[in-house]
């Protein structure tokens, strides 16, 4: 409770809880990874923590599925910029660079595995397979480039994905924007649109998936770009297209919503946005504990905190 302007006792306003779909996967996927994240990791939270410059640090690295993921990504926004300013990459520039982006991120994740470089003073991303030098090098190097071969091939050579290809390249089309915005006065939705566009009357927003066809529901996600468009662009549902890209798949699949599909997204959220405000001062005040422990070897062999959470 707080005093208003008239001196009257009122409810104080909630501290705004950020919600986003990677956010609330990592809370589902294991209560501690999302302590560690989000609470554990960060330099203004969790003041407490004891393990808070090992946190920062492991925070930082990433994986086989997110480098190329990432790589992936980088790649096709970079082209579709290109296009757009009338300089049209071909595949072999397109596979040249993500390779040229792939050997640079293993060289780093070496030199700080060895002791040479600093995680903080240079961006690319750090390998946790090469950086705890888990794998075999060349096998792990053979596998991400395989995949962001295929990924690029087929974005580049399949007639599928023309057109989000020739729509993305238009001017003023989004390309990598983050999507934010407040839902009510205590839940702000944090995400990021990979493109949209405008094509006649509707506006296309499209999501690449570099990944194999998702029986993993992630309409939430998707749903999300759209109470955006709504929210930012004054869109009515039938102006709007959400469409998912699988690039490795070869295969474009448009998302059917209603009104009621966007009421039960909002509702999700909501709910979601609970059992995080349930959760917020455990973790600022670094009580780990509160948070479970998933302890799921599949996900902990990608956990980048496996060092702190298993001693
Ligand atoms: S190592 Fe496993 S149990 Fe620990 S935080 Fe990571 S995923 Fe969770």
């Amino acid at each position: 409770m707080q005093y208003d302007l008239f001196n009257r006792l009122v409810d104080a306003p909630q501290e705004k809880i950020a919600w986003s779909f990677s956010k609330i996967g990592t809370l589902r996927q294991c209560p501690r990874k999302y302590y560690y994240q989000y609470y554990g990791s960060k330099k203004r939270k969790a003041l407490n923590e004891g393990s808070k410059e090992t946190l920062i640090f492991l925070s930082k690295l990433s994986n086989k599925h997110l480098v190329s993921g990432s790589i992936i990504h980088t790649v096709i926004a970079t082209y579709l910029k290109k296009r757009r300013d009338g300089d049209e990459w071909d595949l072999n520039r397109l596979n040249g660079w993500s390779k040229k982006l792939l050997s640079e991120s293993i060289l780093f994740s070496e030199n700080l595995r060895d002791g040479i470089s600093d995680v903080r003073l240079y961006p690319p991303d750090v390998l946790k397979e090469v950086y705890y030098s888990k794998v075999e090098l060349s096998e792990l190097k053979e596998e991400i480039e395989t995949k962001i071969e295929n990924n690029l091939t087929n974005f580049y050579e399949s007639e599928k994905f023309d057109h989000l290809k020739s729509g993305a390249s238009k001017h003023g089309a989004l390309i990598e924007r983050r999507a934010s915005f407040s839902l009510d006065d205590s839940t702000k939705i944090d995400g990021q649109i990979d493109v949209a566009f405008k094509e006649n009357d509707k506006t296309i927003i499209a999501d690449w998936k570099t990944g194999k066809i998702e029986y993993q529901d992630t309409s939430l996600q998707l749903l999300t770009y759209a109470l955006w468009m709504i929210e930012k662009e004054g869109l009515s549902l039938d102006q709007i297209s959400i469409q998912k890209a699988y690039l490795q798949e070869d295969k474009v699949e448009e998302l059917e919503f209603s009104e009621k599909h966007l009421f039960r997204a909002r509702t999700r959220i909501l709910q979601d946005v609970e059992i995080m405000r349930g959760l917020h001062e455990f973790g600022n005040e670094a009580i780990s504990d509160a948070f479970t422990k998933c302890n799921q070897q599949k996900i902990c062999d990608l956990c980048p905190f496996q060092e702190v959470c298993q001693n």
